[in-house]
């Protein structure tokens, strides 16, 4: 039986609860068989994480154990290079041909996803969720035009096809972003719930952030 897969592709520098809240609701929402977060050894539309790729993937490691149906997914943690997702996911098709495939982002993600590389080849090989985020909009950038050619009213009209349809899911919005909390490390500042507290035992065991 074919497997539906997502993959929550980012930079979890570091995975905050907005990611976790996000992937959970996606898997359930969307009914996946799992869904997997995959850290960018180095990303391609931004600058370089302060914390390596291996120290971010040990923390997503720490705030999705106990989450049901959630997984690493450490195929660019093996990259030198830039991480495209048009690249990671032709791989994943690759090696995994018998799974559909769903690539999960967030709506700010949506708004300059016509400046990733490839963008339209990235349609023919997965079906593209978006979560909502707050402070942004489906009116803003790329979003309009995206779901004008792309959207799907709902996941039943989604499933009919294997790739190329964008679905915004209703997910409950979670004002966190991994900027806002580098600062609150760095400033002392963090409130107690805005991380899992394994991940901020792991930040304050190896420094990172400066957080001590
Ligand atoms: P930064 O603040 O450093 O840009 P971030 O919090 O946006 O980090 P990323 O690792 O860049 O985290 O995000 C990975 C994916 O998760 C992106 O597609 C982003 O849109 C989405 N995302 C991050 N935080 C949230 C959130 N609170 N709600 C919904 N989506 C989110």
């Amino acid at each position: 039986m074919t497997k539906h897969i997502g993959i929550f592709g980012g930079t979890f520098d570091p995975v905050h609860p907005g990611h976790i809240r996000c992937a959970s609701f996606v898997r359930q929402y969307c009914q996946l068989d799992s869904v997997r977060l995959m850290p960018c050894h180095l990303p391609a539309h931004r600058a370089s994480p302060g914390v390596s790729a291996q120290h971010r993937a040990a923390m997503v490691q720490l705030a999705i154990a106990g989450h049901n149906g959630l997984a690493l997914e450490a195929l660019e943690l093996e990259k030198t290079s830039p991480s495209y997702t048009v690249d990671s996911l032709t791989l994943l098709r690759q090696r995994e041909p018998e799974v559909q495939w769903y690539f999960i982002i967030g709506m700010d993600s949506l708004g300059y996803f016509k400046s990733w590389k490839d963008w339209q080849q990235i349609l023919q090989l997965a079906h593209i969720l978006v979560c909502q985020r707050p402070g942004y909009s489906e009116q803003s950038g790329d979003a309009p035009e995206l779901l004008r050619q792309f959207g799907q009213p709902d996941l039943a009209s989604l499933r009919q096809s294997d790739s190329g349809g964008i679905l915004l899911l209703p997910n409950p919005l979670t004002g966190i972003s991994a900027t806002a909390i580098r600062q609150q490390l760095q400033q002392h500042t963090l409130a107690a719930d805005s991380l899992d507290p394994a991940v901020l035992n792991y930040i304050q065991t190896h420094r990172l952030y400066q957080a001590l």
